[in-house]
C-alpha cells in the first residue's frame, strides 16, 4: 500500500480538485499519511497570485534532505501552478517526477498508480523521467468522475460547475492556465450533489471562475439560474452558495431564482469590482463601467434585502493614477461591502498588463493597499456591530482556529460566526444571537439547536 500526503494552495477550486484526487487514490487503496512518512507528496497549487506560487517553490526545497537519504518522497505538482511553472520545477528539483495541469485531473490517479507500480518493479529508479500531463489543448478537459467523498470538511463540499474562462482580464493568468470556458453537464453536477448529500454534506458551494456564464456554451437555453432552481428543488442540499460572479453577466434571472428559494440559496454574492475607475476597468478589459456595476448591486439589494455582498479589488494596476485610486476608495464608501478581498497588483507572466511599461512602484501599491484595508476595516466593523442582537440559523461546521471550545459557522449572508460550544455541535444547525461584531467576524451565543 502506498502512502500519500496532499497539500493544497490557493482557491476553493484547488481544494475541490484535491478532494477529488484524494477520493480517487483512497478508492485505489492508497492511504493518506503525514508528509514525512509519505511515498508521494502531491502539491496541488495555484498560480493566480505570485505569493501562492512562491509558497509552492519554497515548499519544494524542503524535500532535499529526505530525498538525499531515502530517495523519497516522489513529488507530484498538480493544478494551475503545474501548468504555468511545472517544467521549471521539475528541472530544478529531481524529486518532482509528476506534473499535471488542471485539465488533466482525470488522468492523475491512474498515472500515479502506474508510475509507482513501475518504480516498485525497479523499472524507472535510477534514470527516472518526469511524467508530464500539460494542458496543451485549452478546450480539452479530462474530468475525474465521482463525487469527492474524502473531503477536508465532512459537512461542506465544493462542486465545480464550469472550467476555465474566456474573459482575458488584463492582469489574470486563469485563461492561460485553466483554459477556455466550458460548462459541465447539469445532470453530472446534480448527480454529484445528490451523492454528496447522501454522504452527509449539508452545504455545497458551486464553483466557477464566472458562474454567471454557466450554460452560455449550451444551445438549449439552460442557464445558471436553471441550475440554481434544479439544485434547490432536486438534490436535498440544505444550503447552497456559489462563487464567483462577474458583474457584466449578472442578470435578473439569477436573483429571481435566489429569491424563490431563500431557505436554501444563501443570499450572499461575491461580485468582484476590481476597480472603481472606468478608465482602469477598461484597461483591465472587465467589460463593465462603474454605472453598470452599480446597477448590478441595486438588482441584488432590491431582490435580496440583507444579502451579503463581498468583492475583490486590485490596487496598483499599471497606469493607475491617484485619481483612479480615489475612485476605488469612493466605491468602497458607496457600496459598503461586507468583505473586500484586496490585493496589490502583481504581474503574471504572459498577461497583457505584465507587459505594460507604466508599472506602479511597489511602495505606492502597498500604501494604496493599506489605505483600502484601513477604510474597509472601519466599514466592516460598522456593519458587523449593527448586527448585534440579530439572530441567525448557522451550520456549525468546524473548530475555529481561535482556540479550544470555539466553533465556527457562517450566517446565510456568509459572515463568519464564532460561538462557544463542544464538538458535539459540529454538523448541527443552531440558532445564534450575535453578541459582538469584529472587523472580520461576528461573535455569538447559541440559543438552541435546530435539528
Ligand atoms: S473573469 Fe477575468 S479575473 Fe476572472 S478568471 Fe476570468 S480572466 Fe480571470
Amino acid at each position: 500500500m502506498h502512502r500519500f500526503a496532499l497539500k493544497i494552495y490557493g482557491c476553493q477550486m484547488n481544494v475541490y480538485d484535491g478532494d477529488k484526487i484524494r477520493t480517487a487514490l483512497v478508492a485505489r487503496g492508497w492511504r493518506e499519511s503525514p508528509e514525512d512518512e509519505a511515498d508521494l507528496v502531491i502539491l496541488n497549487g495555484c498560480s493566480i497570485r505570485d505569493k501562492a506560487e512562491q509558497k509552492v517553490w519554497s515548499d519544494l526545497g524542503r524535500f532535499a534532505v529526505r530525498w538525499k537519504n531515502e530517495r523519497k518522497p516522489i513529488v507530484a505538482v498538480t493544478g494551475c501552478v503545474a501548468q504555468s511553472v511545472g517544467r521549471r520545477m521539475a528541472a530544478r528539483f529531481p524529486w518532482v517526477r509528476f506534473v499535471s495541469g488542471p485539465r488533466h485531473i482525470g488522468a492523475v490517479p491512474d498515472a500515479l498508480e502506474q508510475f509507482f507500480n513501475e518504480r516498485d518493479a525497479g523499472r524507472t529508479i535510477g534514470n527516472e523521467e518526469t511524467v508530464f500531463f500539460l494542458d496543451d489543448d485549452p478546450r480539452a478537459f479530462l474530468d475525474l468522475p465521482g463525487a469527492p467523498t474524502e473531503r477536508v470538511n465532512r459537512w461542506k463540499a465544493f462542486v465545480t460547475i464550469a472550467h476555465g474562462c474566456d474573459n482575458f482580464c488584463s492582469y489574470c493568468i486563469v485563461p492561460y492556465v485553466r483554459g477556455r470556458f466550458v460548462s459541465r453537464p447539469a445532470e453530472d453536477i446534480l448527480e454529484e450533489m445528490r451523492t454528496l448529500v447522501a454522504d452527509g454534506v449539508l452545504e455545497i458551494t458551486l464553483l466557477g471562475q464566472n458562474v454567471n456564464s454557466y450554460g452560455s456554451d449550451f444551445s438549449d437555453g439552460y442557464r445558471f439560474s436553471s441550475l440554481l432552481r434544479d439544485a434547490a428543488a432536486s438534490t436535498g442540499v440544505r444550503l447552497l452558495r456559489f462563487v464567483t460572479s462577474h458583474p457584466r453577466d449578472f442578470t435578473p434571472d439569477i436573483v429571481e431564482a435566489m429569491a424563490e428559494h431563500t431557505d436554501i440559496l444563501c443570499p450572499s454574492i461575491n461580485l468582484p469590482i476590481q476597480s472603481g475607475s472606468d478608465r482602469i476597468l477598461k484597461m483591465m478589459n472587465r467589460g463593465y463601467t462603474l454605472e453598470q456595476y452599480r446597477a448590478a448591486v441595486s438588482l441584488i439589494r432590491n431582490h435580496l434585502p440583507g444579502a451579503g455582498l463581498t468583492t475583490d479589488l486590485i490596487v496598483g494596476h499599471p497606469g493607475e493614477t491617484d485619481d483612479d485610486f480615489q475612485c476605488s476608495v469612493n466605491a468602497l464608501r458607496e457600496f459598503r461591502f461586507d468583505l473586500v478581498h484586496s490585493a496589490a497588483y502583481s504581474p503574471r507572466e504572459g498577461t497583457s498588463a505584465a507587459a505594460r511599461e507604466d508599472q506602479i512602484p511597489r511602495e505606492v501599491k502597498m500604501a494604496r493597499l493599506n489605505e483600502i484595508n484601513r477604510i474597509q476595516s472601519l466599514i466592516a466593523r460598522e456593519i458587523n456591530e449593527s448586527l448585534v442582537g440579530s439572530r441567525f440559523s448557522v451550520l456549525l461546521d468546524d473548530v475555529a482556529p481561535r482556540g479550544e471550545g470555539i466553533l465556527q459557522g457562517r450566517t446565510p449572508s456568509d459572515k463568519v460566526v464564532l460561538v462557544e460550544g463542544g464538538e458535539e455541535l459540529l454538523g448541527r444547525f443552531v440558532s445564534v444571537e450575535i453578541t459582538c461584531g469584529e472587523n472580520w467576524c461576528l461573535n455569538g451565543r447559541v440559543l438552541h439547536v435546530e435539528n
